[in-house]
């Protein structure tokens, strides 16, 4: 054996693994496979790596001492696999039957792979388990392409996934698949390419970037109107492309998605690194990627447009009723939680019917929405306010006193004072309201504080309209 091979060895062996004992053998286990092709590791058991041959060390691309005496978690690309294969399979109570699996490594350096591995246990005499013995080698396009897809498989079956997550998932997936560093959805408005959601292994890029998208790959992409992929970009026809002067991306993947018919982005994987010719296996799987993003998309949308829908209150679009009190009972609880006073103004316009009575309901709908806009105009970006009824709305003040809520209230009315409101053509009035305030008395009820706030109200109409009245306190 030359110096080299002597030197293979772990030497830190020997309070771990009784060699004397066990026909386990390192001389024994460098004639049988360190001439095979196939990538070979033996661990203890404590999966502590103590035998490797060439093959191995050139597949996960370390040097031999590196490696030696490194648990196999180091191999693994996600830690929760190693824990799984641990569970299953390199343990000392596992059975010795070995079967082949499919794992996502990691290369020295951080690049992954699919690999397919083959693992058991390693015997005494006894037949005591004296270690674990692994045989892997990367899997071939075609398994990793269906391991891809299983994965999508499991996102997308996933309910327990948020948007989110579901999206960051199949970007990972994507990236695991090609070996690549950057993953993108894109959202593209004209030339608008704004980076709606990433995942970038150098952490260089974050969302919401916007780039035009005549500096992108992506530009080509669309054009072609189908998947378009580079693997070595600084020598095919693009090599004078912004995107590839400026980030020297040297291969791309990108496919256009479309949502219910329209362009919306694109889905598209890039590394700073050459890679082998993209296979038909690559073009089917990214155009399966961009129909399920296609798909979550159109959902997400959909949930919104309901959510509007549902809060939303038609003619004004302030909040509607439900959407106004539930925000409300939120921003009590925050309130007394943090100890802030919260404080909310009831509104009722005065001697509205008039107004539909003189000039009808479309004028009567018309001064409701101008009003509406010019009091949504007013207060701090945490403050907000919802149509409660016909020409009743609530002013919801998180974090402000009474005194705040007063100028608030002045406000509204010097505003209404300035403008006149116009009905139709012709007609214009100027409009006045009598409120209510309270301040948000820890423990009480949303009914109480807007019964409160009500009866206030009322007391302004009493009173003459056109001003703001206190709430009662309650009595103790
Ligand atoms: P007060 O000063 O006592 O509040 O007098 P008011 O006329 O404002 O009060 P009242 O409750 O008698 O009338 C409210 C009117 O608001 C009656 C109703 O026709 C009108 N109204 C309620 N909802 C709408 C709406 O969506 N559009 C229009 N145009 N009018 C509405
Ligand atoms: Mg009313
Ligand atoms: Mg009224």
């Amino acid at each position: 054996m030359d110096d080299d091979k002597k030197n293979d060895g772990y030497k830190g062996s020997s309070n771990r693994f009784d060699f004397k004992s066990n026909v386990l053998q390192l001389t024994l286990l460098t004639e049988m496979f360190d001439s095979f092709s196939e990538a070979v590791v033996v661990a203890n058991i404590d999966r502590k790596i103590i035998y490797m041959n060439d093959t191995f060390a050139e597949l996960f691309g370390y040097q031999k001492q590196e490696l030696y005496g490194q648990q196999t978690k180091i191999l693994y690309a996600n830690e929760v696999d190693f824990s799984e294969q641990g569970n299953k399979r390199f343990n000392i109570n596992a059975k010795s039957t070995p079967d082949s699996y499919r794992v996502s490594y990691q290369r020295k350096g951080g690049a992954q792979f699919l690999g397919v591995t083959s693992g058991t246990t390693m015997r005494n005499a006894s037949g005591e388990v004296v270690g674990y013995i692994a045989f892997i080698r990367s899997a071939r396009s075609a398994e990793q392409s269906l391991d891809t897809l299983q994965h999508i498989h499991n996102i997308t079956s996933n309910v327990g996934l948020t948007y989110d997550q579901r999206v960051q998932d199949l970007l990972q997936v994507g990236l695991n698949h090609f070996g690549f560093e950057i993953a993108i959805i894109s959202h593209i408005t004209g030339s608008d390419y704004v980076v709606e959601s990433c995942v970038d292994i150098n952490s260089e890029l974050k969302p919401a970037t916007c780039f035009d998208i005549s500096g992108t790959y992506c530009v080509h992409t669309l054009k072609a109107n189908k998947t378009l992929g580079f693997h070595f970009t600084g020598k095919s026809e693009i090599k004078n492309h912004p995107c590839y002067q400026n980030f020297k991306l040297e291969s791309y993947i990108g496919t256009p998605i479309k949502v219910d018919g329209k362009l919306y982005g694109t889905v598209n994987f890039s590394s700073h690194f050459p890679t082998e010719p993209f296979c038909k296996d690559d073009y089917t799987l990214m155009g399966i990627l961009a129909d399920t993003l296609s798909f979550i998309i159109y959902k997400k949308i959909s949930e919104q447009e309901l959510l509007l829908l549902a809060t939303t209150d038609e003619l004004t679009g302030l909040l509607n009723r439900r959407a106004t009190l539930e925000r409300l009972d939120e921003q009590m609880l925050m309130s007394k939680r943090v100890n802030y006073s919260l404080c909310i103004i009831s509104i009722d316009i005065d001697h509205f019917k008039q107004i539909n009575d003189m000039w009808g309901h479309a004028a009567g709908d018309k001064a409701l929405v101008e009003f509406s806009r010019i009091m949504s105009t007013l207060g701090r970006k945490t403050d907000f306010c919802g149509r409660i009824g016909g020409e009743e709305f609530i002013f919801v003040m998180p974090g402000s006193d009474e005194t705040g809520a007063i100028h608030i209230a002045n406000s509204l009315r010097e505003k209404l004072q300035e403008n006149n409101i116009k009905l139709n053509e012709e007609d214009a009035v100027k409009l006045t309201f009598s409120a209510g305030l309270a301040v948000y008395e820890n423990k009480e009820s949303v009914e109480t504080l807007l019964m409160r706030a009500d009866q206030a109200m009322y007391q302004a109409k009493k009173q003459g309209r056109d001003q703001v009245c206190l709430a009662e306190i309650i009595e103790k």
